[in-house]
């Protein structure tokens, strides 16, 4: 069976347990691959290969980072449908997802920072009347730990590593050990496009062994997070006090808001999207579906019709619009989740199961469950409050602007939100109300690499995203020239 390998010091190695954990496949619910149970061992020799790396990598030309970034690019995407594979059968997205979207954006990751760190300008002031020229300089910060979640492997893990790399730090980095898969072609990858050794490091294994180790280390200058809030905090315990610079993109409970004087049918076919691409297993769907009241019944009707007609299937399949669920323990959470929806008082309109595929497929011991429409359940509740990171969405009338930007506004989070309206002083009204790191109006999941990217509230803190993930790697000094005396 393959054995998933740290990549250390330009090279894949063994862990120092020799331990190996098992790699599910979520689709058929069974062990496919064995991934390198690491320790703090792998961590410290990670952050020994990246300290080394530094100096040398850290003045590397611009020019020189740049043209090894984009040969990595281009071998990424001459590998795009290996890595498509690997991604789907490793999570249980669908395929045509992993081929569309997440890995297309691993190599839209690595050229947008390879390119921004070649632009990244630093200001000077003219001090006038003091006779001095003020300038800041930007400097790496030397070795940073990123750490990132299984739900969209590939695409998170460049979103942290790409500008951290490109803006001259040297890295030890983390996938989750959920979806180590296409972290393990990437480090073969970064070998044949010539990165230099300890450039960039990927030790494997558990989040408290060895993401808490890579948080802990003494020589990590900043820690980039993408994963759940209670993670988060955990983290920032650690970091905080060592004064490390700390970007966290966590958890999210994201609304939908829909008013009457929408565009029907793209705000419908959107919604649909927006609600179970990725199994709903996007930081950025939105959960909670708010309605403007004269609309309420067309669009419950319609949507639940939409939703009844998804594909649930093989993520291996081309036809599959919703795969399987990532893991058994998140399988639980979610139907858990179900069951205290129900135990709410919520009506479930559709779904609510699982789904359990004929003995003769390849999918009956998988971890299905069918897209989910719940009605009836108060803002307040449970299940309209927590984060549930599934195929599973709630649906609720609303009369004003004020009392769906009360519900909207109503959770711990703040990632993201959708809003669906004609009137534009309306749509700008609300933005500027929703608490929320990123609003949607009249579209979902249209992101543009410059701009920044993150949660209000305890959604995160730090933003990603523009030269604002560039600058994240680096430190600023200002530099106070006298230029002549007085
Ligand atoms: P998680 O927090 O369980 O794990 C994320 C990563 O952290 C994994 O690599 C894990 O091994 C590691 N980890 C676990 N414990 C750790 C510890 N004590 N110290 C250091 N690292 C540790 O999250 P998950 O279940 O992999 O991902 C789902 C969560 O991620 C959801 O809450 C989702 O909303 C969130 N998410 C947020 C964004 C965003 O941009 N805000 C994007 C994607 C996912």
């Amino acid at each position: 069976m393959e054995q998933i390998q740290n990549y250390i010091g330009g090279e894949l190695v063994e862990p120092a347990s020799q331990g190996y954990l098992e790699n599910f496949e979520p689709a058929t619910g069974e062990v496919y691959s064995l991934i390198a149970d690491s320790d703090e061992r792998d961590v410290e020799a990670a952050a020994a290969a990246a300290k080394a790396a530094f100096p040398a990598w850290s003045t590397t030309s611009s020019e020189e980072r740049f043209a090894i970034l984009m040969r990595l690019c281009g071998l990424i995407e001459r590998d795009l449908e290996i890595l498509a594979q690997a991604e789907s059968r490793d999570n249980g997205k669908p395929i045509t997802l992993a081929r569309t979207i997440d890995i297309p954006r691993a190599v839209a990751n690595f050229r947008f920072y390879a390119t921004a760190a070649m632009h990244l300008a630093n200001e000077s002031h003219d001090t006038v009347g003091r006779n001095a020229i003020n300038y800041t300089l930007r400097q790496p910060l030397g070795v940073v730990g990123c750490i990132s979640p299984w739900n969209l492997p590939l695409y998170l893990f460049t979103w942290k590593i790409a500008p951290a790399i490109a803006a001259g730090c040297t890295v030890v980095a983390k996938p989750s050990e959920v979806t180590p898969m296409t972290a393990q072609l990437l480090s073969k990858l970064c070998i044949e496009a010539g990165l230099p050794a300890g450039v960039l490091n990927i030790v494997h294994g558990l989040g408290p062994k060895v993401g808490s180790a890579i948080v802990g280390h003494r020589d990590t200058k900043a820690i980039s997070f993408t994963g759940g809030t209670k993670t988060g905090e955990e983290i920032a315990r650690t970091a905080a006090p060592m004064f490390k610079k700390l970007s966290l993109e966590l958890g999210g409970k994201n609304p939908n808001i829909i008013f009457a004087d929408c565009n029907y049918e793209e705000m419908l076919a959107t919604s649909v999207r927006s609600s179970f691409s990725n199994q709903g297993e996007i930081c950025l769907c939105g959960s909670r579906i708010f309605v403007e009241r004269p609309l309420y019944d067309r669009f419950r009707n319609d949507f639940v019709e939409r939703v009844k007609a998804l594909k649930v299937g093989d993520p291996a399949d081309d036809g599959t619009d919703v795969g399987a669920i990532v893991s058994k323990q998140h399988f639980d959470k979610i139907m858990s989740y179900i069951e205290l929806a129900k135990k709410e008082g919520g009506e479930i309109l559709t779904g609510g199961n699982s789904i359990l595929f004929p003995a003769e497929t390849r999918n009956h011991k998988g971890w299905f469950i069918e897209p989910t429409v719940i009605e009836g359940l108060p803002f307040d509740c449970r299940t309209n409050q927590e984060e549930i990171f599934g195929p599973v969405v709630t649906i609720q009338p609303f009369d004003s602007e004020e009392e769906v930007l009360g519900y909207a506004n109503s959770v711990r989070y703040g990632l993201s939100a959708t809003v669906w309206t004609e009137n534009l002083s309306r749509a700008h009204r609300m933005a500027a109300s929703l608490e929320s790191g990123i609003v949607w109006i009249n579209c979902w999941l249209l992101r543009d690499l410059r701009t920044p990217f993150g949660g209000l509230k305890d959604s995160g803190v730090g933003r990603e995203g523009g030269f604002e993930a560039v600058r994240f790697f680096t430190e600023e000094k200002n530099v106070c020239v006298k230029i002549s005396s007085e």
